[in-house]
């Protein structure tokens, strides 16, 4: 059986390098070869937001960061939460098999609960391991292009399918993830390179805002660039960053840098990055807002008429 590919991000700000090598560049390599489905995945702006924001403005510019990187409309459905009421209902049956003990369980949720600035803790952070199985359920997705955070939540999504069908009979495969060339990238303060925390090198900076926060960036007084990711985290960040940027090693790239200590290392990695960067930057500004309505209003539909199929399946398998 053909896989069928679905991913997505929360339009909470513009993606950064975390997700380029974290999920993006596998989806453009997966995009010519098989069914992929995007997800836009606004409602799950509140988990941990009073409110949703500039939602509008996001969505925009996260579409415009997918066509910077390739991906490719005309192959992929990219599509948003709140045009697919289908997909958001199959929350409640999935609800009702996963106990509140495995809820309070998943460590990607901790960890989000942890570097959250909300007073009180949303039933929705708690529960949207299962928004998320509906997400890659509804087009029974199989391969989950993620970084390391999200599997938890693949397994979670496992175990509702496997709940499902053996109480109401086969109807969704397992899916597996897929994770990719660097599955947890850290950001320039060392935690996980997130748009929530501040750390992050975004694909749509200017080479000046690139520049601006690698100088920034935590470094030690060591003149010798070695890659000891255990006593010198913060190099090896630096390291790890300009190697996924230059196709090297970081061990390599520490021995061309030698005694230049980090004025050396961060102006190798500001050349790197924003080197790397300079055509994902260029694409994004050959599209228009106009281009992007129009690719999630296609996206939207397609993604609407696969989610009444699997609802309809999922109602006359309970026996509704
Ligand atoms: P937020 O802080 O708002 O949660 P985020 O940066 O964590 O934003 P998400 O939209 O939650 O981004 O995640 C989208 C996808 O990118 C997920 O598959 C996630 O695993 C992956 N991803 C995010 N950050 C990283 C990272 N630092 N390294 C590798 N993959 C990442
Ligand atoms: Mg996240």
């Amino acid at each position: 059986m053909k896989d069928v590919v679905l991913t997505g991000d929360r339009p909470t700000g513009p993606l950064h390098l975390g997700h380029y090598f974290g999920s993006l560049a596998n989806r453009v390599k997966l995009q010519d070869v098989h069914p992929m489905y995007v997800l836009i995945a606004d409602y799950q702006v509140i988990t941990d937001r009073d409110l949703p924001g500039r939602i509008q403005r996001n969505i925009t510019e996260l579409l415009l960061d997918y066509l910077a990187v390739g991906l490719d409309p005309a192959k992929v459905t990219i599509f948003r939460h709140s045009a697919i009421p289908e997909l958001n209902q199959l929350l409640l049956p999935f609800l009702s098999l996963v106990s509140v003990a495995e809820l309070q369980r998943n460590p990607t949720v901790k960890d989000e609960i942890a570097h959250s600035s909300q007073r009180a803790v949303s039933g929705l952070m708690f529960t949207y391991p299962v928004h998320q199985a509906a997400d890659i359920l509804f087009c029974k997705g199989t391969l989950v292009p993620v970084g390391r955070d999200q599997l938890p939540h693949v397994e979670m999504t496992r175990l509702v399918a496997r709940r499902f069908n053996e109480r109401y009979g086969e109807v969704f495969p397992l899916p597996e993830a897929m994770m990719g060339e660097r599955p947890l990238l850290r950001g320039l303060d060392g935690g996980k390179m997130s748009k929530s925390r501040g750390n992050a090198i975004t694909l749509s900076a200017t080479e000046e805002e690139t520049a601006a926060l690698i100088r920034k960036a935590r470094t030690d007084p060591d003149r010798l660039i070695t890659f000891d990711e255990t006593h010198r985290p913060e190099v090896a960040n630096l390291l790890t960053l300009a190697a996924l940027c230059l196709g090297r090693s970081p061990q390599d790239v520490a021995e061309e840098i030698g005694y230049g200590g980090a004025a050396a290392l961060k102006r190798l990695v500001t050349e790197a990055v924003n080197e790397f960067l300079r055509p994902i930057r260029k694409r994004r500004k050959e599209h228009s807002e106009q281009d992007v309505r129009q690719i999630l209003a296609e996206g939207d539909e397609r993604a609407r008429e696969r989610a009444v199929v699997t609802l309809d399946e999922v109602k006359a398998a309970m026996g509704f």
